[in-house]
């Protein structure tokens, strides 16, 4: 929670706030989050405009997951920006726009809400460790990336030389 008080409600008024949270429970997707517990480095602005505060600004934190193509752990710092404005709470809305906005409470802005949907839009559904990952070898599992020459000259499981004595047959 940040107190805006300081802005005192003057339209114009802005000010500049860097702070480290700990990262709150899943922060994230499955695939990739940012631990719980872990440093998340907010820069700020908060600038009081007529119905609210406009909060602009980035958070830096380091995301772990694993790659989607080979498992290989990955952690990475990355950074997510965001704004959102935050309506006073004593503000006249009208029942449909209720959910849509964010409402300070009192003077009170809480970030969780923004800083979750900046994480989470932000992140790839399918994680890399790197944009060309070769993924895993699919006759032994080997991770392709360590080892780009990987061939097999045989199969190794004799049912599959077994399958591959059938193909032309199967063609016809
Ligand atoms: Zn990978
Ligand atoms: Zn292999």
């Amino acid at each position: 929670m940040l107190d805006t008080r300081e802005l005192g409600r003057r339209p114009g008024s802005q000010r500049q706030v860097t702070l480290t949270v700990p990262a709150p429970a899943d922060l994230g997707i499955e695939v990739l989050s940012v631990p719980e517990g872990s440093q998340v480095e907010l820069d700020l602005r908060l600038e009081a405009v007529m119905e609210g505060v406009l909060v602009t600004g980035s958070a830096t934190a380091v995301l772990e997951g694993e790659c989607a193509r080979c498992l290989e752990p990955i952690s990475d710092q990355s950074e997510f920006t965001f704004q959102e404005l935050y309506v006073y709470s004593d503000q006249d809305y009208s029942e449909e726009d209720d959910g849509a906005v964010s409402k300070l409470d009192k003077d009170l802005l809480d970030l969780e809400p923004l800083l979750r949907d900046a994480v989470v839009l932000a992140l790839p559904f399918q994680p890399l460790c790197e944009d060309d990952c070769p993924g895993l070898c699919v006759e032994c599992g080997a991770r392709l990336a360590d080892d780009p020459d990987h061939a097999h000259e045989e199969p190794i499981d004799p049912r599959w030389a077994g399958l591959t004595a059938l193909q032309p047959e199967q063609d016809q």
